[in-house]
C-alpha cells in the first residue's frame, strides 16, 4: 500500500520500507493497558483501554514516550489479535478503546476498526498529535466516536524546531476542525463518561506562552467556548530536550498562572486544568510490553 496517509507525504509503499514515520505496513504496539491518568471523563472510575503504537510521524525532541515514539519500542500484532485486544480491554471494563499515537497507521486501522466496531459496546477514541490529512481522517467517520488531539503549535517556526514538522498548524488546526465535524457536540452517560465527542489538549511548554495564548484563543474563536480544552502541565525535560532553548526545565507557577489565567479571561466554559505537580515522569507508563500476547 502505497502511504501518503499524513502531511509528509511519503508516497512510498511501505512493505518495502518503512516512511518517514519508521512503520513498516504491519502495526506494531508497545503496551496496551487500562490507563487512568486520562482526562476523568476519558479514564472514569474504570479506566481507559489505551493501545500504545510504535513510532510516530512527528519527531518531538522532548518526547515523553520517545521510546516508542522515536526508538520503535514494540512488536507486530496482526490484525485479528488487535481486535482481540480491544474486547479484552472491554472485558477488564474499560470505558472506551483509546489508540494512542494512532496517525501513521489509519490506513492499516480502518479495516481493524471497522472489526472491532461490530462487537465492542464501548467508544474507540483517537489520542492523536493531530498532524493529519482531513482526507484521511474522512475515512474514520462512523469508526470513531471521541477525538482527543494535542494541539501543540501555533508557531510553525516553534514546529519545525522542535518536532520537525513542516506548516505543523495549518494541518492540525484543519485536522481539529474535521474532528468536529465528525463527532459534532459532546455526549455524556449518566456517570459523566464520555461518549462521543472531542476534548483538544495542549501541553505548555516552557519559556513558550504567547505560543499557547494564540492556540487557545484560535480554539475559543473557532470551536467557541463551549469546547474542553486539557491544559496540561506535565512537561519534564526529557530525550533530546537539553538541545532547545529554554528546554531544560519544568514549567515555572508563573508561566502556568498566566496561561491558566489566560483560559479562564477567554470564557471557557469547561476544560480540565493539570495540577503543576503532574510534571513527574511517575505519570509516563514503563512500556514492557504488557497485554500484547494472548
Ligand atoms: S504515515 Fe508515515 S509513511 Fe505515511 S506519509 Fe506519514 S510519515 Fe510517510
Amino acid at each position: 500500500m502505497i502511504c501518503n496517509a499524513c502531511p509528509f507525504e511519503c508516497n512510498i509503499d511501505r512493505a518495502v520500507k518503512p516512511g518517514r514515520c519508521r512503520a513498516t505496513d504491519e502495526i506494531e504496539i508497545a503496551q496496551a493497558q487500562l490507563h487512568f491518568w486520562e482526562e476523568p471523563p476519558v479514564s472514569g472510575t474504570r479506566g481507559s483501554g489505551t493501545i500504545f503504537f510504535s513510532h510516530c510521524n512527528l519527531r518531538c525532541r522532548f518526547c515523553q514516550n520517545y521510546d516508542i515514539s522515536q526508538l520503535g519500542f514494540g512488536r507486530k500484532v496482526r490484525p485479528e489479535r488487535l481486535v482481540e485486544i480491544m474486547l479484552q480491554l472491554e472485558d477488564q471494563g474499560a470505558h472506551n478503546i483509546n489508540l494512542v499515537t494512532p496517525t501513521h497507521y489509519t490506513l492499516q486501522l480502518i479495516p481493524v476498526l471497522e472489526a472491532a466496531k461490530q462487537r465492542l459496546q464501548i467508544p474507540i477514541l483517537w489520542n492523536s498529535n493531530a498532524y493529519e490529512k482531513v482526507e484521511t481522517l474522512r475515512q474514520l467517520t462512523g469508526l470513531v466516536s471521541i477525538y482527543l488531539p494535542d494541539l501543540k503549535y501555533f508557531s510553525d517556526e516553534l514546529a519545525q524546531q522542535f518536532s520537525s514538522a513542516p506548516n505543523y498548524f495549518k494541518y492540525a488546526s484543519a485536522a481539529i476542525m474535521e474532528m468536529k465535524r465528525q463527532v459534532e457536540e459532546n455526549r455524556y452517560d449518566e456517570d459523566g463518561i464520555l461518549k462521543q465527542g472531542l476534548i483538544v489538549r495542549h501541553l505548555v511548554l516552557p519559556g513558550q506562552i504567547d505560543d499557547s495564548k494564540k492556540i487557545l484563543r484560535w480554539l475559543r474563536d473557532n470551536l467557541g467556548p463551549q469546547t474542553q480544552i486539557s491544559l496540561m502541565a506535565q512537561y519534564y525535560p526529557t530525550y533530546q530536550a537539553e538541545t532547545l532553548p529554554d528546554m531544560n526545565r519544568r514549567l515555572r507557577p508563573s508561566e502556568y498562572q498566566e496561561i491558566r489565567n489566560y483560559f479562564l479571561d477567554l470564557g471557557f466554559e469547561e476544560g480540565f486544568l493539570q495540577e503543576l505537580s503532574s510534571a513527574s515522569a511517575d505519570y509516563t507508563p514503563d512500556f514492557e510490553g504488557r497485554g500484547i500476547d494472548s
